[in-house]
């Protein structure tokens, strides 16, 4: 469940431009862009003004005219459901965009798991992406959203891990085993880790262990 947010952000209507189920109950939401952002920060949300607020990572380009979110559907959730069937036309409540999960140095790793992957979809669409490393584990292919982009902009530095299915393209298993096996774990580097509490503490923990300091694991936790 998620928390409500607790001190309450403003909210403004912006029309719906688009909605597209990009994978079933994955859905890409494209709204009005009411403000300038930076690539990692969240907007809260709400199909009415006075509803209970959600976070959401922006997930498009600072250059872009429209402003994306990723999402899956929740079906016994408040506002995924709802939020799902909005077209064109239909009105979002938005808040300004905030968040301080930005601005990743060069040589930075990008950790994802399922839509956690959308600030690094904004990140990559707004031209920060030279010199990352981007892991994004998820279960089955049809749930590494936005490939396409990563592979033309980071080639070689997007790894993929399925635990479900297997292709040329994926490695087989969990990207936590690729992190405890790997001989590459540098102490100086900053990891940006984004999606669920299991995979943030999972790895947190699996860094720590490595020698990497706390204070170069920034998380964005999807509650
Ligand atoms: C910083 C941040 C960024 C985020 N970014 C994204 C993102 O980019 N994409 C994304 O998909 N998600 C993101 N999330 C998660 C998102 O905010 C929502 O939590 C999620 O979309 C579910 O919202 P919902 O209203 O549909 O479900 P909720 O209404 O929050 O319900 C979620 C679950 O809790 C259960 N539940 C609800 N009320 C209760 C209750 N009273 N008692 C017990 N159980 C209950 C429901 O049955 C359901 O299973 C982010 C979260 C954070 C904190």
């Amino acid at each position: 469940m998620a928390e409500v947010v607790r001190r309450r952000k403003e909210v403004l209507p912006a029309k719906v431009l688009s909605n597209r189920e990009i994978t079933p109950g994955v859905f890409a939401l494209e709204v009005e862009k009411k403000s300038e952002f930076i690539p990692g920060q969240v907007v809260a949300a709400a199909m009415n003004p006075n509803d209970d607020l959600r976070l959401y990572s922006i997930a498009s380009g600072r250059n872009q005219s429209a402003l994306r979110i990723l999402f899956d559907v929740n079906p016994e959730g408040q506002l995924t459901p709802p939020m799902s069937k909005l077209q064109a036309g239909d009105t979002l409540y938005v808040s300004a965009p905030f968040g301080r999960f930005t601005k990743t140095p060069e040589g930075a790793w990008w950790i994802a798991t399922g839509t956690g992957i959308a600030p690094f979809i904004s990140m990559a669409e707004s031209g920060e992406f030279e010199n990352r490393t981007l892991l994004h584990g998820a279960r089955f292919l049809n749930q590494f959203y936005f490939s396409d982009l990563f592979k033309e902009k980071m080639g070689p530095d997007y790894l993929r891990f399925c635990t479900a299915e297997s292709s040329e393209e994926v490695v087989s298993g969990r990207l936590t085993t690729f992190i405890m096996e790997s001989d590459n774990i540098l102490p100086e580097r900053k990891y940006y880790l984004c999606g669920n509490a299991n995979m943030v503490v999972e790895v947190s923990d699996l860094l720590l262990s490595r020698g990497v300091p706390f204070e170069h694991i920034i998380a964005e936790i999807y509650f």
